[in-house]
């Protein structure tokens, strides 16, 4: 079995965002740690094309639809190598592979007896693409997302028989259940379930745009369900002639941002049921980063734009900033002051100065070698069982944790230079073996933590590492060893430079 880890597919009425920049980051943080841990990962993202919006964009842009999407998707297909996002596929919802595979799975839910064909009246928001229930309409008939005033709208519709699944939901989001994290997520998609699930529509008859309903071609699929397959039929056509289904399904992780919770706690495990299909194993639910205006850098102005911070202060220092001030999971404030002192504070001066100091020390004292000595046994063991206390936050996709446990040892590596004070033992050829020693610990400690943190910053811990002379990334690297020393280390242009 592989491991596989989704972000939700991206709107592509959308310009590419901080938001889309924090699932996608964080998608790609699992995938790299467990490549390191030989599992054979797949991970993906792409873009949701179908549906009223784009069309109505296209419509007022005098395009077409297809036209309009490809335009658009490109941005976010050009947004993953940016990111140094390391997707193994990037699905278009708009691909007629995708298209036939979502006509096979619907085709088995109608077969299953889950359809029926109906009347739907309700507020709906163009936006949203969505039918709002009672409690989901703001002051006067308002969409809460968008502000903008809903649609009375009445038609023909197939509708899936979600009221059929009330008790299987029931059961998966139960307390205590695995299925939503955090729980606070969990709790919210069970009270949904517990106000009485209601049928929903599955089809759209008055929108060409989508993939047409097989046993009624003059409807479309609605938007959402189309969407929610992609996590499945991708995995059918990814590779020429492979069909990855057998290896990677049930997913293990889907992560999502809250404001989507309904549909991939509660209409997608309902329609995998419905399919006959496993379901995934996990949803983690990421909250919103807000950005606080006051607080402001002055080279970055106001606003944290993920581009802006890319090319001023770079790629990683980006994806490091995502985990490390908001808890991943909690919504809260993000700021260009902030960005800025942790950038100076944590990246620059604790853990780029580390590197440079360490491999400065070993250049000046043991000519460019990495003393084979033994370590220093009280600084390994506040190494101790990390390796093992990351992996088990990574299971859980607990990344914030995880970086900070992480970051705890760069602060108590830098203690040790403070405390061993290896100018002060070069000096005195009595405390030769001891240098030794703290040298080698030290080189082996920062080599230790930047297998770690590979997967948060892909780009300074491959150019450490190789410095170091030690370029391996297997996760048996992530735990204290003596052994492996006695080559040369080279030189290391400073990881986190001033900005320009
Ligand atoms: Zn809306």
């Amino acid at each position: 079995m592989g491991y596989y880890v989704t972000t939700p597919i991206y709107y592509v009425n959308a310009q590419p965002h901080m938001g889309h920049a924090y699932t996608t980051i964080a998608a790609d943080v699992l995938a790299r740690h467990m490549r390191q841990r030989g599992e054979d990962v797949f991970f993906l993202t792409g873009t949701d094309e179908h549906g009223e919006p784009v069309a109505l964009a296209a419509e007022r842009a005098g395009t077409t639809p297809k036209q309009l999407a490809d335009e658009n998707a490109a941005r976010f297909e050009a947004l993953m190598p940016q990111l140094e996002a390391s997707n193994d596929f990037f699905i278009r919802t708009s691909d007629p592979r995708h298209g036939a595979r979502v006509q096979e799975v619907m085709q088995r839910v109608h077969d299953n007896g889950h359809t029926y064909l109906g009347t739907y009246e309700g507020w709906y928001c163009p936006r949203c693409a969505d039918f709002k229930s009672d409690s989901e309409i703001a002051a006067g008939n308002t969409c809460p997302i968008h502000h903008i005033p809903l649609d009375r709208e009445q038609e023909e519709n197939w509708f899936f028989r979600l009221s059929a699944f009330q008790e299987p939901l029931e059961r998966l989001l139960a307390q205590g259940s695995p299925f939503v994290a955090p729980v606070a997520r969990l709790n919210e998609a069970r009270s949904f379930v517990e106000q009485g699930l209601r049928d929903v529509s599955l089809s759209r008859g008055k929108l060409s745009w989508g993939v047409p309903v097989p046993w009624d071609p003059d409807h479309v699929f609605y938007v959402w369900f189309d969407a929610l397959l992609n996590y499945v039929t991708a995995l059918g056509f990814a590779r020429e002639g492979k069909d990855l289904t057998g290896t990677f399904w049930p997913a293990d992780v889907h992560l999502i941002g809250k404001d989507i919770l309904k549909f991939h706690a509660i209409y997608w495990p309902a329609l995998l049921m419905a399919a006959g299909l496993e379901l995934p194993r996990r949803l983690f639910v990421h909250g919103f980063l807000l950005m606080d205006g006051e607080k402001m850098s002055k080279s970055l102005g106001n606003v944290l734009d993920p581009f802006a911070v890319m090319e001023q202060f770079g790629t990683d220092a980006l994806r490091y900033y995502c985990f490390r001030e908001v808890s991943f999971g909690q919504d809260g404030s993000v700021s260009t002051a902030g960005f800025e002192a942790r950038y100076a504070n944590e990246l620059a001066n604790e853990y780029g100065n580390l590197a440079s100091r360490t491999l400065a020390m070993i250049a000046r004292y043991r000519g460019g070698v990495v003393p084979q000595a033994a370590l220093d046994a009280e600084l390994a063991a506040d190494f101790d069982g990390l390796a093992g206390e990351v992996a088990a936050l990574l299971d859980r996709v607990e990344l914030s944790q995880a970086l900070e446990a992480i970051w705890q040892r760069v602060r108590r590596l830098n203690r040790y230079v403070e405390e061993r004070a290896p100018w002060v033992q070069a000096k005195d050829a009595a405390q030769a073996d001891a240098l030794d020693v703290t040298l080698a610990t030290l080189a082996e400690g920062l080599r230790a933590i930047t297998v770690l943190l590979h997967p948060y910053m892909p780009l300074s811990t491959h150019k450490l590492l190789d410095a170091l002379g030690r370029p391996e990334l297997s996760y048996d690297g992530a735990a204290l060893a003596a052994t492996g020393w006695g080559g040369a280390v080279g030189a290391l242009e400073p990881l986190f430079p001033k900005p320009q």
